[in-house]
């Protein structure tokens, strides 16, 4: 039997409205690449009674226990003493710790809060590289558990240098890989490749979103990584070019390594999507290498004057046409500089359709120094979807059209 997890998350305001639980779905995640199933998640407020008892339920149930959150210096920080009221043990005050608090602190000229340094006795100290509050690591027999700071950045950090290595020889025979698809619906990918995994051992799970799909694909068993690898493999074969990419990798990420490695550079002009394109591009660490830089142009004159978008085809044919589409793309490439251009406008809705121009309705265009394409869309969904899978659909298109390119 392999190990079972509990994620127990610290924090009141992830009670309230509109703070969410991130951590936990990212560790449920990482969990589950090194082969351990969670089996149950709990948020809790910062009190020292509740921590207490949900660590106390989950050390009953579980080999591994995961909290985070609490651990600062500040008075609602409250997870060092209900850890020790769980296991049972008093807290204590390391003095190494308290003295290299001491040097980080005075070194800042920042004042020190001393309860940094306390920990259950018996615990150990899983050390933050990103910041100041260290993490504890209990072991006992077949009993683990870890408390890490909230801070997303510092909670993975630590989890990556401080956990995950402590983890991998009680994790299971277990194999885990993601393939990102763009260009198929969930049906289309489940009926291609249901007789795959249509086998002991085996498990897919297919996620859709605006940033298309994610196919999780895990083995099971003693010789999970070979079947995982088979699995993959059989299953990029059939998908073909509509697999972008795997585990971590997004759509921007992957143009940006095409236009990379071609040594090409992208700009947008955007209507209906009004910077999205841009943003997702630049979510990507090192853009600046690959993207020039973009143009919003909502209205009609700005079209004209910043893109060079012609007024009188603009008055014809209107804001959402194909030739408007075009003459962004091109805009977007030579007022920009850049060897590649997207253009987009369209209708996000929930007004402004017509008959002839429905909501939903979207043109796409690409320039480059051959000529320009575009493509005429119609995207389903809400205005928030409209616009994000609009994002998608040039994105996907650009790196289609950079692969043939390649070929
Ligand atoms: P710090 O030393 O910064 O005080 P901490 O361990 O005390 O760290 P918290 O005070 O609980 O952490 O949270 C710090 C920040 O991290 C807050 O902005 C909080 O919203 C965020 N955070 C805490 N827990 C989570 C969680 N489970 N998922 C996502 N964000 C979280
Ligand atoms: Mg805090």
């Amino acid at each position: 039997m392999s190990v079972r997890a509990e994620l127990i998350a610290v924090g009141t305001e992830m009670l309230e409205i509109g703070r969410r639980d991130t951590n936990s779905e990212w560790l449920t995640e990482r969990l589950s690449r090194l082969g351990i199933a969670v089996r149950a998640r709990s948020v809790v407020e910062d009190d020292v009674a509740t921590i207490a008892q949900a660590v106390r339920a989950a050390l009953q149930r579980s080999g591994l226990v995961l909290v985070t959150g609490g651990l600062g210096p500040t008075e609602d920080d409250r997870t060092r003493g209900a850890l020790a009221d769980a296991l049972g043990r008093p807290l204590e005050r390391d003095p190494e710790k308290l003295a290299a608090l001491e040097r980080f602190f005075s070194r800042r000229g920042l004042p020190l809060r001393k309860k940094q340094a306390d920990r259950p006795r018996g615990s150990a100290w899983i050390p933050n590289p990103v910041g100041t509050a260290p993490g504890i690591a209990w072991e006992e027999g077949e009993v683990r558990l870890f408390a890490l700071p909230g801070v997303p950045a510092e909670m993975r950090a630590m989890f990556e240098g401080g956990v995950e290595p402590r983890l991998s020889h009680i994790a299971g025979p277990r194999a885990a890989s993601t393939l990102k698809i763009v260009g198929q619906g969930e049906g289309q990918v489940d009926a291609l490749l249901a007789d795959l995994y249509d086998a002991p051992g085996l498990t897919a799970t297919i996620l859709s979103g605006d940033a298309g799909l994610e196919l999780h694909l895990r083995a099971d068993g003693a010789d999970a990584r070979a079947a995982l690898e088979r699995l993959t493999d059989e299953a990029r074969r059939r998908l073909g070019g509509d697999v972008f990419g795997r585990d971590d990798d997004t759509l921007a990420g992957v143009v940006g390594r095409l236009l990379e490695d071609r040594g090409q550079t992208l700009a947008t002009a955007e209507s209906c999507t009004a910077g999205l394109i841009a943003a997702a591009v630049t979510e990507v660490p090192g853009s600046s290498a690959w993207f020039r830089g973009g143009l919003v142009v909502y209205g009609n004159e700005l079209k004209t004057e910043l893109a060079g978008v012609d007024a009188a085809i603009l008055a014809s044919e209107g804001a959402v046409s194909a030739p408007v589409a075009e003459q962004l793309a091109e805009g977007a490439r030579t007022r920009c500089g850049a060897d590649f251009g997207l253009g987009v406008t369209g209708i996000a809705g929930p007004g402004g359709g017509t008959a002839g121009k429905p909501v939903g309705l979207v043109h796409l265009a690409l320039a480059d120094a051959a000529g320009v394409v575009g493509w005429r869309l119609s995207k389903m969904g809400e205005r928030a979807q409209v616009r994000r899978r609009t994002v998608t659909e040039a994105l996907d298109r650009l790196r289609r059209h950079l692969l043939a390119a390649r070929a």
